[in-house]
């Protein structure tokens, strides 16, 4: 069934507790946790609980629930106090652009100036 866990998945695991992660907040839908590789002094993944493998798609098949992977997002930045210098949300999306986890997850960046355009 779609949105299912996937026994192969990184991100599954961490959802399920099967593999470790600093968890910073959590929602019925959601899951919010520190990058393993920081890329800036805030930097937190959002993941839904459901198994879709890009932002895309879970927005086709679960609207509300990419629309609080988003509201966590904001409220990462707020508890983080990234929220008034500012902050970037990143969904990397196929591996062209750098997406290495195939099941959907907003980065959360912040603490440092962002640069446009990205890399
Ligand atoms: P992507 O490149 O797919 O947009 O982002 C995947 C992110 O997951 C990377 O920033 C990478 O550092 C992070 N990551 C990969 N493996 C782990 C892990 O086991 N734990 C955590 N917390 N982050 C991970
Ligand atoms: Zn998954």
């Amino acid at each position: 069934m779609a949105g299912e866990p996937q026994s192969d998945c990184l991100f599954c695991k961490i959802v399920t507790g099967d593999i470790p992660a600093t968890i910073v907040r959590e929602s019925e839908t959601t899951v919010a946790f520190r990058d393993i590789n920081p890329q800036a002094p805030t930097h937190v993944l959002v993941i839904p609980k459901v198994h879709y493998p890009d932002a895309a798609s879970l927005a086709v098949a679960e609207p509300q629930i990419a629309a609080d992977v988003l509201r966590e997002a904001g409220l990462v930045a707020a508890d983080e106090k990234i929220d008034e210098s500012g902050y970037r949300i990143v969904l990397n999306t196929g591996s062209g652009a750098g997406q290495t986890v195939f099941h959907t997850h907003a980065h959360v960046l912040g603490g440092r100036g962002m640069t446009w355009p990205p890399g």
